[in-house]
């Protein structure tokens, strides 16, 4: 089973490459710097989130799971 997300938060450090927002769309939105979009639920798309974190080439997106 797909481990739940508890929250998505973007570290200081984003080059805003725009990959994240490539990626998930519904979770990530690139202006200055990248951005978690606050309404979105990030367990709606779990797998690209996880997928923008691995992805994001400074690793700032860090993703807590669910305990
Ligand atoms: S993938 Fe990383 S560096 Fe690129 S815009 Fe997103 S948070 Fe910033």
């Amino acid at each position: 089973m797909v481990k739940k997300i508890k929250k998505v938060r973007i570290v200081p450090g984003c080059i805003s490459c725009g990959s994240c927002e490539s990626i998930c769309p519904s979770v990530f939105i690139v202006t200055d710097v990248a951005r978690v979009i606050e309404s979105a639920d990030p367990n709606v798309e779990t797998e690209l989130v996880r997928e923008a974190a691995d992805m994001c080439p400074v690793s700032v997106i860090q993703v807590d799971d669910e305990e």
